[in-house]
């Protein structure tokens, strides 16, 4: 289990930017081919589980409206955004884009 404190609390807007290049395309082609469930919690907590292979679970907090304070995921990936959670990412920010409107 990897757990990443996403230490500039950078904004969703953002979050590209610190995203390692090789997870940016399989994560946001995990977000546009559906294959990422999210579900809302309480206090700025998301969990999402994302199909790929196999079913990962992803913890997200948001705090401050914005911004990203914790991204888990339970990939073996190394101590970076892995492409899951970039994938929920993307997805987390288009919800919180809509419920803006
Ligand atoms: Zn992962």
């Amino acid at each position: 289990m990897q757990n990443i404190s996403v230490d500039d609390n950078i904004a969703i807007n953002d979050f590209e930017k610190i995203v390692d290049e090789k997870h940016l395309k399989p994560g946001k082609s995990l977000y546009r081919h559906k294959k990422i469930n999210l579900y809302k919690a309480e206090n700025g907590n998301w969990t999402a589980t994302v199909e790929d292979g196999k079913f990962y679970t992803v913890n997200v907090r948001i705090m401050d409206r914005d911004k990203i304070t914790k991204c888990e995921c339970g990939c073996e990936s190394q101590r970076k955004l892995c492409r899951h959670c970039t994938g929920v990412l993307f997805a987390i920010r288009e919800a919180l884009n809509n419920e803006n409107i």
